[in-house]
C-alpha cells in the first residue's frame, strides 16, 4: 500500500463549496463538487482555477443534489473531466434539475448585471452556461444504495441513505486499503417521507469527514409554532412568503401545511409554489412515491397511493413568468413558497422586493441561512436589503422556524458517530467556524477522538 492523501478543497469554515480529493498512487477521487455561495469572498472562490487538472480526476462521487455539493460539476466537465460522476438514482435526476437551473440563473444574472452596469467586472460573465450543464449530465452514472461499486483499480464506493433529501447519501469510500466515511449532509430521522440515516453506521473506518452545520445547536422549536405564525400572519391581513430550497424543503413545507389544514390548525388559504425548479423536483418526489424508491420510509408509497401528499387542498403550481407576476397583486391572504432558500437568487427575490416594504406581510425563514446571504440579513433583523442593485426597506414581519431543519444537530451527530468506533483520523467540515469548533470540541471531550477542523487547501496524509 502506498501513500493516500485527503485534500480539503472547500466547505472548510463554511457550509458551502463541498469538495474533497482523496488520492492514492493510482487514483484521484473527488467527493462532491459544490459551489461556494453566500459571502462575496466565498463566491469569488468559484472563479479560482481548480487546484487539480480536471482531466486527471478518475471519478467523482456525488453525495446529493444540493448546489453547494453539485454546482461546480459543469466547470470540471468544461475544463476536461471525462470520467464517471457516480451517485444514486434520484441524485442524478435532481442534480439535472439543479444544474440546469443554476446555469440559467448565472446566464440571467450576468445579463442583468451587464444591462444595469452594477457589476465590478468589465463584461459580467456567467460561471458556466446551459451547454456546460447539459454536457455534465452525460457523465452521471447512477448506482444502487448499499452496494459496493468499483471506481478504479484500487477504489470502491458505497452509498447509504442519509435521510437529508431524496437520493442523498453518506458514503464509504475505500482507496488503496484505507476506508473513509463522508457523512455529507445528515438528516435528522424526522423527515416525513425519507427513512432516517442508516443506523448504526458502518464500522472499521480509518478516516471520518463529518459535517457540522448545526454542530453548536440543539433543535427544539416545536412544530405547532408554525401554525401560530401562519394564523397571526393571516390576522394581520397580509400574505406569507416562505423562501425554501427548491429541492426537498418545498416538499417538507407542503406536507406540513397539508397536515395543518387537514387538522384545521390553519384555514385552507391559497398556497402557491412559485419556482420552476421546485416544481420539477416535486415531480421527482411524486415519482419516487409512485415507484416506492428505496430511500423512502416504509409504508409511504401505500399511504399516498391515491392522494397527493404535496397538495394541502388549495395548491397552485406557478410555472410561467406571467403566473409568477400575477402573485404581485394578491387579493386574499395567501402563502407563497419560492426558491432559492437563502434568497440568493430565483423568483423569491422578486417576491421579497414586492412584499418586504408592506408591514402586513410575513416572511417565514425555514432553512439554514448562510453568512452573506439575503436570508441571513433578514434573520439578523437588517432594516434594508439590497436586491438587483437597489435597497429595499424591510417592514414585513420576519420569523424563523427551526423545526424544518434537515440537518442533524450536535447531539444527533455525536450519538451516531460514536457507533463507528475509534477512527484513526477525524475531520470536521461543512460548518461555520463556531459550529465547526463546537463539534471538534465535543468529539474530543465526549469520544476522546483527536479531531481536526481543516483549513481550505490543507492536505493530510492518511495514517
Ligand atoms: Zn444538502
Amino acid at each position: 500500500m502506498g501513500k493516500v492523501t485527503i485534500a480539503f478543497l472547500g466547505a472548510t469554515e463554511t457550509v458551502t463549496g463541498s469538495r474533497f480529493l482523496v488520492a492514492s498512487e493510482k487514483s484521484k477521487i473527488l467527493v462532491d463538487a459544490g459551489m461556494f455561495q453566500g459571502l462575496r469572498e466565498d463566491r469569488r472562490k468559484n472563479w479560482d482555477p481548480f487546484p487539480v487538472e480536471p482531466s486527471t480526476i478518475d471519478a467523482i462521487v456525488l453525495t446529493h443534489a444540493h448546489l453547494d455539493h453539485s454546482g461546480y460539476l459543469p466547470l470540471l466537465v468544461r475544463d476536461g473531466f471525462k470520467k464517471k460522476i457516480v451517485t444514486t438514482n434520484y441524485t442524478a435526476k435532481l442534480a439535472a434539475v439543479v444544474l440546469r437551473d443554476s446555469a440559467r440563473l448565472q446566464v440571467e444574472d450576468a445579463r442583468f448585471a451587464a444591462e444595469k452596469g452594477f457589476s465590478k467586472h468589465e463584461k459580467p460573465l456567467p460561471l458556466y452556461n446551459s451547454e456546460d450543464a447539459e454536457k455534465t449530465l452525460l457523465y452521471f452514472a447512477p448506482v444502487p444504495f448499499r452496494e459496493r461499486t468499483q471506481l478504479t483499480s484500487d477504489s470502491w464506493v458505497s452509498f447509504y441513505p442519509s435521510g437529508h433529501i431524496l437520493g442523498s447519501a453518506f458514503i464509504v469510500l475505500e482507496v488503496d486499503g484505507k476506508t473513509f466515511l463522508f457523512t455529507s449532509d445528515m438528516g435528522r430521522g424526522n423527515h416525513p417521507l425519507l427513512s432516517p440515516p442508516d443506523n448504526p453506521p458502518p464500522t472499521g473506518i480509518d478516516v471520518i469527514v463529518t459535517e457540522s452545520t448545526y454542530g453548536n445547536r440543539i433543535h427544539e422549536t416545536p412544530r405547532h409554532s408554525f401554525a401560530e405564525i401562519i394564523n397571526s400572519a393571516i390576522k394581520r391581513g397580509g400574505s406569507i412568503l416562505i423562501p425554501a430550497f427548491a429541492v426537498d424543503r418545498t416538499e417538507v413545507i407542503l406536507m406540513a401545511l397539508h397536515d395543518l389544514i387537514e387538522t384545521e390548525a390553519i384555514p385552507n388559504i391559497p398556497i402557491y409554489v412559485d419556482s420552476p425548479m421546485a416544481l420539477k423536483a416535486l415531480d421527482y418526489y411524486r415519482d419516487a412515491i409512485r415507484t416506492n424508491a428505496p430511500e423512502l420510509l416504509a409504508g409511504i408509497a401505500k399511504q399516498w397511493e391515491s392522494s397527493d401528499p404535496f397538495d394541502p387542498g388549495n395548491l397552485s403550481e406557478m410555472r410561467t413568468v406571467d403566473e409568477s407576476k400575477s402573485l404581485n397583486n394578491l387579493e386574499y391572504s395567501s402563502i407563497i413558497i419560492s426558491a432559492s432558500g437563502m434568497a440568493t437568487g430565483g423568483r423569491v427575490v422578486h417576491h421579497l422586493a414586492n412584499m418586504l416594504p408592506d408591514p402586513k406581510n410575513t416572511v417565514i425563514l425555514v432553512g439554514f441561512q448562510a453568512a452573506g446571504s439575503r436570508g441571513r440579513s433578514l434573520e439578523e433583523g437588517k432594516k434594508e436589503v439590497k436586491m438587483h442593485g437597489k435597497w429595499i426597506p424591510v417592514n414585513a414581519k420576519i420569523v424563523k422556524v427551526e423545526s424544518f431543519s434537515v440537518h442533524a444537530d450536535g447531539d444527533e451527530m455525536v450519538a451516531w458517530l460514536r457507533k463507528t468506533k475509534d477512527p484513526k483520523q477525524v475531520f470536521v467540515v461543512h460548518g461555520e467556524p463556531d459550529a465547526q469548533a463546537a463539534l471538534v470540541e465535543r468529539l474530543h471531550s465526549e469520544l476522546g477522538w483527536k479531531t481536526v477542523a481543516p483549513k481550505r487547501m490543507q492536505v493530510f496524509e492518511v495514517l
